[in-house]
């Protein structure tokens, strides 16, 4: 780069950094303001402001002690993760943090809002930290598949102990301020004037330096470590990052402070370039993209109070939980009242166990049950903002049920769906107002589940989507706008997966193999084991009603085990069978079915290996995805991905299928494809992968 230029990008970086921090001196106190909206990301130009404002203040004898504050509503709330994407701009995090280590002044870090990874291990950094109530806390790199790269594993055991920096680091935890106070994250939680209390916190030290590096480390009680390393890295299912971070923090028992932080770097630039960090990096954007609706911008969603709920079975009762935890009424409408005792029972268990577990406080449990009311009189529902339907899986109860909703519940209330399959365009057209009627698609158990797919009908207004997302954003769920069509998007290319699944039985692996193969790829659970234990009946039930094209090829394994009453895990028996302690077993008699069912196909055993049956469940996946697109039933190929992650158990640090399908770029893929065509036989439809390849 010639010269000249090498300035001009300088003249422009440091003007970046004056803009986006900035000093306001009070008193002998210098504020260095970090104001880079909407959430004072680590950016580089942050770092350069930063370091430049530690710089001035070292040279100005004016100055007694700083405090590190953010404009808005946030202190650093993290990284620029696009900048991982590149090698990182200098100065970065460790060099900034040692200039203020190294200054003969006080530096206090004044946390509101958010200080995650970066941000808190600037904080750390700092001779004190103050944060105001609801501050959230945390060092999460291990979920974006790395380690926190400026100190965080050798400064927080310092301040809090091994163990609980092992705690923290390796579940990449946030922590509210005033367990983060408890834990001494913080040195204290301050209501009230955040600059008046740093500007205290100033005069309290002195002028004296506090710097957690020269803290020594408090030895833990023999064994303890050990026994928290044994909870958090089970065998076999522990990720790279969590391991790296583990040895990180012990670290801090075992080399001397420098040495370890330029170990800790050294490991963290390696994983930043990781493919599983690479996954997990596209999944937050995915997710963040999904969120993002541009045609529905300005659009008014409306009020929400109160959540009716039809149905108190399985789903109607999570997602009445869900309603409750989100801090809405809800009222419970069933057909009879045995079912919604029933229904209410186990809501009031739900409870009871997170109390015995500690994982709620008995009165926020008590708060949260009075806030649910039940009821078998329909018109009870007249008042409610919105209704969910969570009863049978029927065209007509569900047409019934939507006909009885319109004659009672208020005009302006949004009328929802949680089917799973069925038409909701028919659906509507059972109301006098098929504008007000979507699809809130949950999943199972729902109050756990963080997808929600919002359906569209042909009919939905602007304002009802609007309300269905801001729902699932009140109930803290991960919301993807998809269009009505047989299965949505996560159902269809799960049935995709599961179908070409059995190709591969009928072909001659086992469903053993099957799984076994799939769960080495991340899936918490093979295909089959996940059919057995939601049970084979649904399905069966549906296929039958469907009916059948024969000239499509169809594997008739599933019908089978139902026709004997193999139903899944419910009934002792599926594609495996269970003892009666739940444990599962590979059973001859399902082999002997596959053998002869291959044998009508006409088709001679072969042998697989794990590599062919996970391209094949994967390439089925991503090819449904390119067809949901063509569709338009999915908006953006990433959104498929968003909801195999949160719904379906794909492995999060894969990214998802349609990512895993585009690192093979379009020409490989396409080939691959054909392939798996040929390998399908008839009824196969081929996408056109270039959907995938698209962006927004
Ligand atoms: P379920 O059988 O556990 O519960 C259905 C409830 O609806 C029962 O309690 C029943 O008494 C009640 N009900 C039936 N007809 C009614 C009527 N006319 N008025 C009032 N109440 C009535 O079923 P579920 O598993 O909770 O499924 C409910 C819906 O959710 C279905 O549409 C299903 O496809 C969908 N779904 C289920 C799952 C799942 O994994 N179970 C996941 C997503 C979506």
């Amino acid at each position: 780069m010639p010269l000249e230029h090498t300035h001009d990008v300088d003249r422009a970086a440091s003007h970046d950094a004056r803009r986006q921090v900035r000093i306001e001196q009070q008193g002998e106190v210098a504020f260095v303001v970090i104001d880079h909206p909407p959430v004072n990301a680590g950016s580089a130009a942050v770092r350069r402001g930063i370091l430049q404002a530690v710089e001035t203040i070292d040279a100005d004898p004016g100055i007694r002690a700083a405090v590190l504050i953010g404009a808005g509503n946030t202190f650093i709330a993290g990284s620029d993760l696009q900048e991982f994407e590149r090698p990182l701009q200098d100065p970065q995090w460790p060099e900034v943090i040692a200039a203020i280590e190294s200054s003969p002044k006080p530096f206090i870090a004044a946390l509101h809002g958010a200080a995650l990874g970066g941000g808190y291990e600037l904080a750390l950094g700092c001779d004190a930290r103050i944060a105001a109530p609801g501050t959230v806390i945390g060092l999460p790199e291990v979920t974006l598949g790395l380690i926190p790269g400026a100190g965080g594993t050798q400064r927080l055991p310092r301040l809090i102990g091994i163990p609980d920096a092992l705690r923290l680091i390796c579940n990449g935890e946030r922590v509210g301020s005033a367990q983060a106070r408890a834990l001494g994250l913080i040195d204290s939680e301050v209501s009230g004037d955040l600059r008046a209390a740093a500007q205290q916190q100033a005069q309290l030290l002195g002028g004296r330096k506090c710097r957690v590096r020269d803290l020594a480390i408090v030895d833990a009680a023999p064994g303890q470590v050990d026994t928290v390393l044994a909870k958090l890295l089970p065998p076999g299912k522990t990720r790279p990052a969590v391991h790296a971070a583990a040895q990180a923090v012990q670290m801090a028992a075992s080399l001397p402070i420098d040495a370890a932080l330029a170990r800790e770097r050294a490991v963290f630039q390696e994983l930043r370039v990781s493919e599983e960090a690479a996954a997990l990096r596209y999944q937050f954007f995915a997710e963040r993209k999904s969120a993002r609706h541009p045609q529905l911008q300005g659009v008014q969603p409306r009020d929400l109070r109160m959540v009716g709920v039809i149905g108190a079975g399985t789903m109607g009762s999570g997602i009445a939980i869900a309603g409750l935890d989100g801090g809405l009424d809800v009222l419970m409408v069933e057909r009879d009242d045995a079912a919604l005792a029933r229904g209410v029972a186990s809501i009031e268990k739900h409870y009871r166990r997170r109390v015995e577990s500690g994982k709620l406080s008995a009165d926020v449990a008590g708060q949260r049950l009075a806030n649910l009311r039940s009821s078998t009189d329909w018109a009870a529902l007249e008042p409610v903002d919105l209704v969910i339907e969570a009863v049978f899986e029927d065209i007509e109860v569900k047409r019934e049920v939507f006909a009885k909703l319109d004659a009672v519940v208020r005009s302006g209330a949004v009328l929802a769906s949680n089917t799973s399959y069925l038409d909701l365009d028919l659906i509507a057209e059972s109301t006098s107002r098929p504008e007000d009627v979507i699809g809130l698609h949950f999943f199972s158990p729902a109050q756990v589940m963080r997808l929600l797919e919002v359906v569209r009908t042909d009919r939905s207004s602007p304002e009802v989507l609007a309300t269905g997302l801001k729902l699932a954003r009140r109930l803290g769920k991960c919301a993807v706008l998809a269009c009505n069509a047989f299965g949505f998007i996560g159902n269809r290319v799960y049935a995709a997966y599961r179908r070409q699944c059995e190709f591969m039985l009928e072909e001659g692996a086992s469903p053993e193999q099957i799984d076994a193969a799939l769960e080495a790829f991340g899936f918490a659970m093979g295909p089959f084991a996940v059919a057995d234990l939601s049970g084979l009946d649904i399905a069966w039930r549906m296929r039958r009603a469907q009916g059948r094209n024969p000239s499509v090829r169809y594997v008739e394994i599933a019908d089978r085990l139902c026709e004997t009453g193999r139903l899944g895990r419910k009934a002792g028996a599926g594609y495996y069978r269970y003892d009666e302690a739940g444990g599962r077993h590979v059973d001859p008699a399902v082999g002997e079915l596959i053998d002869e069912l291959r044998a009508q196909a006409g088709l001679q055993a072969r042998q697989f290996e794990a590599e062919e049956i996970q391209r094949r469940a994967l390439l089925a996946m991503a090819n449904e995805a390119a067809l949901l697109l063509a569709e338009n039933v999915a908006a953006r190929a990433s959104d498929v991905d968003v909801v195999l992650v949160n719904g379906f158990g794909f492995p999060r640090w894969r990214g998802g299928a349609v990512f895993w399908a585009c690192q093979r770029g379009p020409s490989a893929l396409s080939t691959e494809l054909d392939w798996l065509a040929q390998r399908s036989g008839s009824g196969f439809v081929r996408a056109d992968v270039r959907m995938l390849f698209e962006g927004e």
